[in-house]
């Protein structure tokens, strides 16, 4: 059995959607389906999540929102007339999103994440409309009735252990599952949502759930390119990683995957392969546990940007017992968190996603560490970029981090910060934002230019 995610871009439209249909009609072994909301047609559409987040908005702030509600309804009657589905399905999603509208507004996290997560909840109501339209033996399932069970924190779910033996049962079910993606529900029985792009991660837990042999994960490219295609042309292709390579990408700024997808199937050893809609016939790329490293110790190169530093410096800083423990919680008490922490012998810089720190915060951090610290020097700069070198191969192979400290300098690239893991599956340089495309462009040509297109 194989449990096979589809991505907004996939459901977006009623074309993408009969794509969908033939691809899991071809290999009946596709058990369950896991769909996200509409996403964006082209380039200057909106994606109905967006839609919808605009519609709780308005309604938290003005109570009430027509214009932005027949916006979401437009987007699913015109899959629907696409498909040409009864309109009962489009009469089915209006009246949920007005019951939705009208439900209590005093929690605003809570209100937000059910007006959120009726994207997926619809789409996946259309879409098993749709299949069993075709004659297919096609079924919606709502992830309460399935026993997928979540932390009560809106916007930012975790999954609980218990769920893995509900959505077990769920391979005893006849026919293909349409599952909605993007939230499970708390034991108190309120809905959840995921982060962003959370819908992979319903996938993920559905895979380990069922055991499944696969999880396959749409999208709309044949395969994850080791850099940016919109900074180096025509990058090479990945065949094969690892969950932590992967993993490392994503969370430095490759779009394919979220993030914290990986970890359910990757405890359950299930191979994940991301594929195109658009494009079935492709090989994709696989994710698995282990791979050779010999021939490509390195796999990728990601930028992420949007990075501050809140460089702290104090003779004998090295000897004072504790410094970093309350350095650290006068950071946490304004509820940041922190990505890097390379230290000096006097010195140390904490690496920060500046969103979390408006001017407000970093006035009082910066007032507290002074006074409190008794530090020399304090001082926060922003807009920093974190290129991060990923491979599996790196520790075993001599050489790396002069190639890519070479390639950089010839680029006229000033390395601010550099963190290698103990693990070291990565690489980090911190630099200045705006050097930010020639940095990858140069450690690409170091590192992946004389490759033939495909990574192995
Ligand atoms: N629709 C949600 C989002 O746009 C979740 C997903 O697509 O994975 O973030």
């Amino acid at each position: 059995m194989k449990v096979a995610k589809f991505g907004g871009s996939s459901v977006a439209s009623a074309e993408q959607i009969r794509k969908v249909a033939s691809i899991i009609e071809e290999d009946r072994s596709r058990k369950i389906v896991v769909v996200s909301a509409p996403g964006k047609r082209n380039s200057e559409d909106t994606k109905v999540t967006d839609l919808l987040i605009a519609l709780g908005e308005t309604m938290l702030s003005q109570g009430h929102a027509e214009k932005e509600l027949q916006a979401v309804v437009k987007r699913y009657e015109s899959i629907a007339k696409g498909l040409e589905l009864a309109p009962d399905i489009i009469e089915t999603i209006e009246n949920d999103l007005k019951e939705r509208v009208s439900f209590d507004r005093s929690h605003p996290g809570k209100y937000m994440d059910q007006m959120k997560a009726s994207g997926e909840d619809n789409n996946a109501k259309l879409i098993a409309a749709y299949f069993a339209s075709k004659g297919m033996e096609a079924h919606y399932v709502n992830p309460k009735e399935a026993g997928l069970l979540v932390s009560d924190e809106p916007g930012n779910a975790q999954v609980l252990p218990e769920s893995y033996d509900y959505l077990a049962k769920l391979r005893e079910r006849s026919g293909v599952l349409v599952f909605p993606g993007f939230f499970g529900y708390s034991k108190e029985g309120t809905l959840v949502t995921f982060p962003r792009g959370g819908s992979d991660i319903t996938g993920s837990i559905l895979a380990a759930g069922i055991d499944a042999e696969l999880y396959e994960n749409f999208t709309d490219v044949d395969s994850v390119f080791c850099a940016n295609p919109n900074v180096v042309e025509n990058p090479c292709e990945i065949k094969k990683m690892t969950y932590r390579e992967m993993r490392e990408l994503s969370y430095a700024g490759f779009s394919v995957f979220h993030d914290e997808a990986l970890i359910p199937a990757f405890r359950k050893s299930i191979p994940v392969c991301v594929k195109n809609t658009n494009n079935p016939q492709a090989s994709g790329t696989m994710i698995i546990a282990e791979r050779e490293c010999f021939v490509n110790p390195v796999i990728g190169i990601a930028a992420d940007s949007g990075f501050c530093t809140v460089f702290v410096r104090k003779y004998l800083m090295n000897r004072e017992i504790g410094f970093g423990r309350k350095l650290l919680q006068i950071i946490e008490d304004e509820g940041i968190s922190y990505e890097h922490m390379p230290s000096g012998i006097d010195d140390t810089s904490v690496i920060l996603h500046q969103a979390q720190l408006d001017d407000e915060k970093e006035q009082r951090m910066i007032a507290r560490i002074q006074e409190e610290l008794d530090v020399d020097d304090v001082y926060v700069e922003r807009d920093f970029a974190m290129i991060m070198i990923v491979g599996e191969g790196m520790h075993n192979t001599v050489g790396i981090a002069s190639r890519a400290t070479s390639a950089l300098s010839k680029a006229g690239v000033n390395i601010e910060m550099i963190n290698q893991g103990s693990s070291e599956v990565s690489l980090v340089f911190g630099i200045h934002q705006q050097d930010a495309d020639e940095a990858v462009r140069s450690l690409y040509e170091e590192f992946f230019g004389s490759s033939n297109g495909s990574l192995e």
